[in-house]
């Protein structure tokens, strides 16, 4: 249900705000799931945030990129878009947000996060680019 009764969907109906409502809590979720996932190792953090989304079925969260400027993650079946026909448009706030609250633990202040590949754009998965200096 949560599935098709997301982004997209809420973002016609309600206007851009809901966007940044999406992106808001996937934040606030992010930054309490690193908090209790928290590893020294960020390697191991990432395997711990890893087995996370996937037990929680946000998606299949693949790490693509990581050095001092760029995080780069790659998110298969994500729960807001996957199974979705291409409305040319990238949807997924609240993984956006979910990525940067789970860095912003990490790197300890809030980063730059955005969408960088959406399913529902067409682009085969979605992607979340976060600029972490
Ligand atoms: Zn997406």
């Amino acid at each position: 249900m949560f599935r098709h009764f997301s982004a997209g969907y809420v973002e016609e109906v309600l206007g851009r705000g809901a966007a940044v409502v999406f992106q808001n809590g996937g934040r606030e979720l992010g930054k309490e799931a690193g908090q209790m996932l928290y590893k020294p190792s960020t390697d191991e953090y990432l395997k711990e945030v890893v087995q996370f989304v996937r037990d929680s079925r946000i998606g299949i969260l693949i790490p693509r990129q990581l050095d001092d400027k760029l995080l780069v993650v790659d998110l298969d079946e994500c729960i807001t878009c996957a199974g979705m026909a291409s409305i040319s448009k990238r949807i997924c706030h609240f993984e956006v947000g979910f990525v940067a609250g789970i860095t912003e633990v990490l790197i300890k202040k809030k980063p730059k996060a955005y969408e960088t590949k959406c399913g529902a754009n067409g682009e085969g998965t979605c992607q979340v680019t976060v600029e972490l200096g």
